[in-house]
């Protein structure tokens, strides 16, 4: 069971407990930048570490790059980006208020309901200066996509892997849009973090690898726990085909505002290796020593956005259910996602119990992510634990002070079970990697986990 959430109630919980604050707030916010909190930052980095496992370590044919943002300027102008990554843009003749031309429906403000100019293209590059003279020559731009980095360098990775095709390049990192319009949290920013990959292949093996990486993603976030029914694959028209694509896909997620892309999934075709080979003058084909040809690879790239994902695993995992008159609020995120995997919770303050909480507290900290919490009510501090999604609460009250023993309380089932605290790091490592753990209690019969 889940309950759907509303955009304003997730902005909420993130201010509230530490994922997302508003860019610079106390000079009034800086639209569509937004800074990860104490917990947000955790959550960004498990999915990064999650995406580069699934696809840099566990695999042999991609390999990892992290490229400057800054680059060239001739890149931008032979991937196209300086001519065509371009919007639309309309703005209201009464509130000058301004709009992307496709997102209008009625051809009228949405705002104020005024007249709207003809829609003129705007380049959603940002532009700066490189050195100390502002002058034309001197422009260049932060990247909109890391893509590009991965192309440039295609020659110096192969070279240095010995890699033959099919194979990939990965890449995590910044990247910045002037976008028209903003809105809808973390949805749309202007400066936000992509995790793309670049995977070259033999002409003719172009269409049979596009829908391996369609399969391969949308597992991906099932396999970390958002709900198959809110995912969806929705392939792009002719006409909606960026100028480099020969095909695409969007993941799509069910958002509060209705099905919005999480990641796209293009066939690039030779387009970007082509433009740059001509550009630069230097060869950006491949040998294949298999069949003795040379040619230049397509390329099928997915492109996700770690900002979109992060708040579609925040929305998937929201749920509330009832608990005696009040309502429990649980992020149910997947143990690899959750920011804190355990907390340690000492029943009380009584000073008797703190050596022993915080004996056991330093030695999970060693193995996992863990936050000591030992204000309030034992009963406040679970539901604070659910509503940032930890997994696993243990705590230590006065009987573990003769027992030896603890409570390992489980977010999902709030089911709870004692534990000898010299088996606790290994019942803990079992529980997040989702295996049974069984213990001989000093007492008698098999102890099966929760599940017993
Ligand atoms: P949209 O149509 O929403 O503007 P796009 O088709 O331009 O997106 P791509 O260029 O395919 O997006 O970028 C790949 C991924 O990067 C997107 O699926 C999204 O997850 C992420 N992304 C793109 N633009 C933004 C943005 N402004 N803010 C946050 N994430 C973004």
């Amino acid at each position: 069971m889940s309950v759907k959430i509303d955009m304003e109630k997730m902005v909420s919980l993130c201010k509230r407990r530490g994922f997302i604050f508003p860019s610079s707030e106390i000079y009034g916010g800086l639209s569509a930048c937004w800074d990860y909190g104490p917990l947000g930052i955790e959550l960004k980095r498990n999915i990064k570490d999650a995406w580069w496992r699934s696809i840099v370590q566990e695999r042999d044919d991609v390999a990892g790059l992290d490229s400057s943002i800054l680059m060239h300027p001739k890149t931008w102008e032979a991937s196209g980006h300086v001519e065509g990554f371009k919007d639309p843009m309309v703005e209201c003749k009464a509130c000058h208020h301004r709009w992307r031309a496709d997102e209008i429906k009625e051809g009228r403000c949405p705002e104020c309901g005024g007249e709207l100019t003809e829609p003129r293209l705007f380049n959603l590059m940002f532009k700066t200066f490189f050195g100390p003279v502002e002058e034309e020559a001197a422009i260049v731009y932060l990247r909109p996509e890391t893509a590009q980095g991965m192309f440039v360098d295609f020659a110096n990775v192969l070279a240095t892997t010995r890699k033959k095709l099919p194979f990939g390049i990965a890449q995590i990192g910044k990247a910045f849009r002037n976008e028209i319009t903003s809105g809808n949290f973390i949805f749309r920013d202007r400066e936000f973090e992509m995790m793309e990959v670049e995977f070259f292949v033999k002409p003719g093996t172009d269409g049979e690898w596009l829908k391996y990486w369609l399969e391969e993603r949308l597992n991906w976030y099932v396999n970390l726990g958002i709900k198959r029914e809110n995912l969806r694959l929705r392939e792009h028209t002719k006409d909606e085909l960026a100028h480099y694509a020969r095909a695409c896909y969007d993941v799509e997620y069910l958002f509060p505002m209705g099905w919005s892309e999480l990641e796209g999934i293009a066939n690039r075709g030779d387009f970007d290796l082509t433009q740059h080979a001509k550009s630069s003058g230097k060869d950006l084909s491949y040998f294949d020593p298999d069949t003795n040809e040379r040619y230049t690879p397509y390329v099928i790239e997915p492109s996700a956005g770690v900002d979109r994902s992060l708040l579609a695993f925040l929305l998937d995992a929201y749920d509330e259910e009832p608990d005696k008159d009040e309502i429990r609020v649980v992020l149910r995120l997947h143990p690899d996602l959750a920011p804190i995997k355990v907390a340690v919770l000492p029943l009380s303050r009584n000073e008797k119990l703190a050596p022993m909480s915080q004996d056991v507290h330093t030695e999970l900290r060693q193995c996992f992510m863990t936050q000591y919490d030992d204000a309030q009510s034992i009963g406040r501090r679970y539901r604070r634990q659910d509503e940032i999604g930890t997994p696993f609460s243990v705590t230590i009250d006065f009987q573990s002070l003769e027992d030896k023993q603890v409570t390992i309380r489980e977010r999902d089932s709030m089911k709870q079970i004692r534990v000898p605290v010299a088996e606790l790091t290994k019942a803990l490592t079992a529980k997040l990697a989702g295996e049974p753990f069984e213990v001989l209690p000093p007492g008698g019969s098999y102890w099966l986990g929760f599940e017993g």
